[in-house]
């Protein structure tokens, strides 16, 4: 990186305080190294245990991973169903596995994959990430040595249409079969947003139930589940250890774990050296719109009102006005489906000077009108995108929304949320500061783990000083 180098930048720690480890090959993914001279200098540097357990897992990884004799072993009982011994099978070879199916949106995948891999790093698991049809051309490999992608001859044929009423799945062991996993080749966790609570109740599993008598794992989920994994009393000791602060748990994660492939990293950098690097400040407008994908006015009106109130971008001066002179540049950097959003501020900044003499640029990378679903370069440019927000000063996103989550997660940044509309107008207040940088668990438990009355739903929102309600899903749970 010689000509970052002579930016003057040479004293960036690349390794981020020892969360990344030296010597992965860097021209087959240059983001690894490379990102710290887009990035401000972390604000939550790693815990010294959470980097011995980072290579605890890194090595359990390469041990019992794909292509390893004990991987072969273990997929060839999960084939079989061949029972081993008295039915302890995870302490086989010492490797378990924990298998986590892709599904919905990249943001609602990246959500997912960064809490499992604090599932499986609290449970000594490996963990195995299904790669659905775009995620090779996506992340890099982020564990040294090995794959952390699911073989494509995996043996469970069927697996991604494993759900809640599945024989194997927890709620049904821990409620009809009273624990028992007899005659059971794995046990399916269905932490889905909308799961029944006998299968939350895992979310309180302590490991010395039933799950550490089962090599294989299979989690099907689309949410951050750290915060329900936050009030098992079971982990409260290392999650202390690894974590001494609770607002940066999905930005430590994810700064180790996702690393955009060579493509997409030129993508994110093309534009952000294009059209973000030289201002003198950068804003991420993220927008998503869950009423549908043409343009609504009570949206833009919202976002306005917001970069108003929180004084995030300038009012313009009326026609004929003198205008004051240039102080400084502010770069928009706007994210969404539809352009018309980007479209109308920017016109409104270039058609009018500022108020306070700054000169307000607006950029979109792309405007994909809808949604779609496994195809590569639409979730490249998604991550792109997120990845783009994570380089902003300061972010707003909209509420409900995962991708918003990660963009602000991933870069440290406590959002502004915008409030979801009811009705099509502007919510009062039209956003709320985020209390922390982490992202909303939409579907958590409700009960509390000590009493697992799944019956009855209590407020866990009070129930450890960390886990508060969301600012934009109230039932939702987030670390702070
Ligand atoms: P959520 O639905 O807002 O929680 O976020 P997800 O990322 O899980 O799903 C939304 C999907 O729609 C994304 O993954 C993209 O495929 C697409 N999408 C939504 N907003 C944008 C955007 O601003 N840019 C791009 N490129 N795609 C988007």
């Amino acid at each position: 990186v010689a000509n970052l180098a002579t930016r003057g930048e040479s004293k960036k720690d690349v390794l981020l305080g020892g969360l990344l480890l030296p010597g992965f090959d860097e021209q087959s993914c240059t983001s690894r190294y490379q990102s710290v001279y887009y990035r401000k200098n972390m604000s939550r540097p790693p815990s010294l245990h959470l980097v011995r357990r980072l290579r605890q897992q890194e090595a359990l990884q390469r041990r019992c991973g794909p292509g390893t004799e004990p991987y072969r072993r273990a997929s060839e009982r999960l084939r079989s169903g061949q029972k081993v011994g008295d039915g302890f099978v995870a302490t086989v070879d010492g490797c378990g596995y924990l298998v986590l199916i892709s599904y919905r949106g990249l943001g609602n995948r990246v959500l997912a994959t960064a809490s499992a891999f604090l599932y499986a790093m609290l449970t000594d698991r490996v963990l195995l990430v299904d790669p659905g049809k775009t995620m090779a051309d996506l992340f890099c490999e982020p564990f040294p040595g090995t794959s952390w992608m699911l073989p494509k001859d995996f043996p469970l044929d069927n697996f991604r249409d494993l759900g809640e009423d599945a024989p194997e799945s927890y709620g049904n062991v821990a409620v009809n079969r009273s624990g028992s996993v007899s005659g059971l080749r794995f046990v399916y966790m269905h932490l889905d947003h909308a799961a029944s609570p006998a299968n939350r109740l895992v979310y309180c599993d302590d490991h010395r139930q039933f799950l550490h008598r089962v090599q294989w794992v299979v989690l099907r989920t689309d949410s951050y589940i750290a915060p329900g994994i936050f009030l098992n009393p079971a982990y409260k000791e290392v999650l202390d250890m690894m974590f001494p602060r609770k607002d940066s748990v999905f930005f430590l994660l994810s700064r180790y774990l996702f690393h955009p492939t060579n493509d997409v990293w030129g993508m994110v950098t093309r534009f952000y050296d294009s059209y973000l690097k030289n201002a003198d400040e950068r804003l991420g407008i993220q927008i998503r719109v869950f009423d549908g994908d043409k343009p609504f006015q009570h949206i833009l009106d919202q976002i306005l009102a917001c970069t108003s109130q929180e004084h995030l971008l300038p009012g313009v001066v009326t026609a004929g006005g003198a205008p004051p002179p240039v102080v400084r540049s502010k770069a928009v950097l706007t994210t969404g489906l539809n352009s018309w959003y980007h479209d109308t501020i920017r016109e409104m900044y270039w058609r009018s000077p500022s108020a306070t003499g700054e000169v307000v640029s607006v950029h979109q990378p792309s405007h994909e009108e809808h949604q779609h679903f496994f195809r590569s370069i639409h979730d490249m440019k998604a991550l792109a995108e997120m990845y783009l927000l994570s380089l902003t000063d300061k972010i707003v996103t909209s509420g409900w929304s995962t991708f918003g989550y990660v963009g602000s997660g991933l870069g440290g940044l406590t959002p502004y949320i915008m409030i979801k509309p009811e009705n099509h107008t502007v919510p009062n207040p039209p956003c709320k500061k985020a209390m922390s940088m982490e992202p909303c668990n939409h579907g958590p438990p409700y009960f509390e783990c000590t009493r697992k009355e799944i019956d009855k739903i209590i407020d866990t929102g009070n129930l450890v000083p960390h886990v508060r309600s969301c600012e934009d899903v109230p039932w939702g749970r987030k670390l702070a």
